[in-house]
């Protein structure tokens, strides 16, 4: 066990939709990563739920193919005792009263009801654990994103769900809360004295949020194109992710505390619509290109639909209307096949008033904080240097690694790992309240009903670019380049 690694207190979690790529790819693996750190009780059960025709047995054999590559087997065989299965259809009474009575057989334990399946199916879940008591004591429900696919559809499910279970038992995930870069934001905003002093209109120039992805739509199609980029990311983790980096100081860490000020930058954004949108975003769609080295196919033959006009990319300039970012932007990207997997944010400060500096000595760049979240989770602080040594007075920009990762020997823990054991703990802190997923829709839906009015299809990309030529003239206009973090 770690320093930081504390035993959590025993527990029962029900993973709906347990055969899934989510829970099989990420859940049981941070679980399993937890419990090799000591943080599980022995007494703790996680239970699998899904339709197809299991049984505990079956599913062991199952996660063992995926758990396997983490650890020695004898490790591994004993945290698959503490794992179960349930075929159970969402839809369907058959099967609810026995895994009740499974539930019910340790009435002392922490319950949380993962609901990694399709949001279709949250309304009918919850309904069915509220029937049969299970919402009662120490239980929570955590929803996956997406919650709904605009205002009405959220609140549907919200007002369902609510009626279940309170606001206080419901974890609604965004992965991106749980990494450590994101966690690390805070501290280097809140835990120092050095940039907060800084981190307003008068020094910081802008600020660029970038989620570059290198795979296709894949087999995610059906879902995809009903979604598009815009619903996928920005509506949810970009978002977050902005409220991260422009929220006041919080006077704690206190859940409500730190939600209340990003709620308050949600509801700062300023309107984007019919009247903004075609000069404030851009939306693309990839074309056969070249991913990762081999050619690959454009989104309509990946889906099998040349008619779709659903955005895989997504450039927007949003900003936030406050006396402490006021005419500050925040440029969003986010793609499917861009040229590398890639999330990060860049805070970009003024440059200096005026260059003491001689012509020959270089130019003189502007400072810049870059976050990044994935790959290499990390912090750099761009700096300008003199370069060591004779030969005249050079400027050299470095970074300056903030990341202690590497100094103190710990890995990087996966943002489900913390997120998981928050949901036991009962810390809501890293996760999003209802109120914010409203105003998150809120100023989402403009945007989207401003395209479907424009009636422009999105713009054609190369499969492994940057996004359509129109992203960079969008950052351009403004004169400013989107972040190359070379130099
Ligand atoms: P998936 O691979 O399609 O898995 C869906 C799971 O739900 C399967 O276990 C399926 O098993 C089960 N299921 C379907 N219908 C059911 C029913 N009527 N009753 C009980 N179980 C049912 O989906 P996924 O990729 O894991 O994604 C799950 C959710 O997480 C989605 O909302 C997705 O948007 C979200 N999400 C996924 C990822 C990711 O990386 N995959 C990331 C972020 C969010 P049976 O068919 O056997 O019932």
């Amino acid at each position: 066990m770690t320093a930081s690694s504390q035993l959590v207190e025993p527990f029962d979690l029900v993973i709906f939709g347990g055969t899934g790529d989510l829970a099989v790819r990420k859940l049981l693996p941070a679980l399993f990563h937890r419990f090799l750190d000591g943080q599980i009780p022995a007494s703790s059960r996680i239970i699998g739920i899904a339709r197809e025709a299991l049984d505990d047995a079956g599913y062991r054999a199952l996660l063992r193919e995926a758990l396997v590559s983490i650890c020695d087997a004898a490790k591994l065989d004993v945290f698959l005792q503490q794992v179960f299965y349930r075929p159970l259809d969402a839809r369907k009474d058959d099967g609810w009263d026995d895994f009740a009575g499974f539930i019910g057989a340790q009435p002392d334990h922490i319950r949380v009801f993962y609901l990694s399946t399709s949001p279709e199916l949250f309304v009918d879940i919850c309904a069915r654990l509220g029937h049969y008591g299970l919402n009662q004591g120490k239980s929570r429900v955590v929803l996956e994103k997406p919650i709904g696919r605009d205002l009405d559809s959220a609140n549907q499910i919200n007002d369902a769900v609510g009626k279940v279970f309170s606001e206080s038992q419901t974890f609604r995930i965004d992965h991106y809360l749980g990494k450590e870069t994101v966690q690390n934001l805070l501290v280097l905003r809140f835990g120092n004295a050095l940039f907060e002093p800084l981190w307003n209109a008068g020094h910081i120039d802008h600020v660029q949020i970038t989620v570059g992805e290198t795979l296709g739509v894949g087999h995610r199609g059906a879902y995809y194109d009903r979604a598009g980029a815009l619903r996928d990311m920005v509506q949810n983790h970009m978002l977050q992710l902005l409220c991260m980096v422009a929220m006041e100081p919080p006077s704690s860490l206190a859940p409500d505390a730190v939600r209340d000020e990003k709620l308050k930058v949600l509801h700062s954004l300023k309107p984007i619509d019919d009247s903004n949108a075609s000069q404030l975003t851009v939306r693309g769609q990839y074309r056969v290109g070249v991913a990762e080295g081999a050619s690959v196919p454009g989104y309509p033959d990946e889906l099998g639909n040349t008619k779709s006009n659903t955005e895989t990319f997504v450039a927007l300039k949003a900003e936030i209307a406050n006396w402490r970012w006021a005419g500050v932007p925040f440029y969003l990207r986010t793609g499917k096949r861009l040229p590398s997997r890639v999330s990060e944010i860049v805070v970009t400060f003024k440059p200096v008033p005026h260059s003491i500096f001689h012509a020959d000595a270089g130019t003189l760049k502007q400072n810049r904080l870059v976050l990044r979240l994935q790959p290499d989770e990390g912090v750099k602080l761009w700096l300008t240097i003199k370069h060591p040594g004779p030969g005249g007075l050079r400027l050299r920009h470095v970074p300056l690694d903030m990341s202690f990762a590497e100094a103190f020997g710990v890995q990087q823990p996966d943002a489900y790992e913390r997120l998981l054991l928050d949901v036991v703990r009962g810390n809501p802190t890293l996760f999003m309240r209802r109120d914010e997923v409203e105003a998150a829709w809120r100023w989402a839906g403009p945007i989207l009903a401003a395209w479907t009015a424009g009636g422009e299809a999105p713009r054609p990309y190369a499969a492994g670019s940057w996004g359509p030529s129109a992203a960079v003239a969008l950052i351009e206009r403004d004169g400013r380049t989107w972040n190359e973090d070379s130099e």
